[in-house]
């Protein structure tokens, strides 16, 4: 069933899992409350919910290991948005 690529990580705080995106995104009983917000932010658009998902990851201060990239991403939009003004 899984789609997302499994990616070994230490355990979930909830003790049931690995901390993997599919298990805190589908899974893990800690988010029940905050995955039915995140199910109703996604259920009126069809994409892009990748974006939406991984900010509510952050938010739920989980899988810390994709802020890196995310910080690297925005630095990047910061830099292309950024051009000479000279
Ligand atoms: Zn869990």
């Amino acid at each position: 069933m899984a789609t997302v690529p499994e990616v070994f990580t230490p355990l979930c705080r909830c003790g049931l899992a690995p901390e993997t995106v599919t298990h805190v995104v589908l899974r893990c009983p800690e988010e029940d409350a905050a995955r039915a917000a995140l199910e109703s932010r996604l259920a009126p658009r069809r994409l892009p919910t990748a974006g939406i998902m991984l900010r509510w990851l952050l938010a739920r201060h989980r899988l810390p290991e994709f802020r890196l990239a995310v910080e690297i991403g925005d630095e990047m939009r910061l830099e292309d948005n950024g051009d000479s003004a000279d």
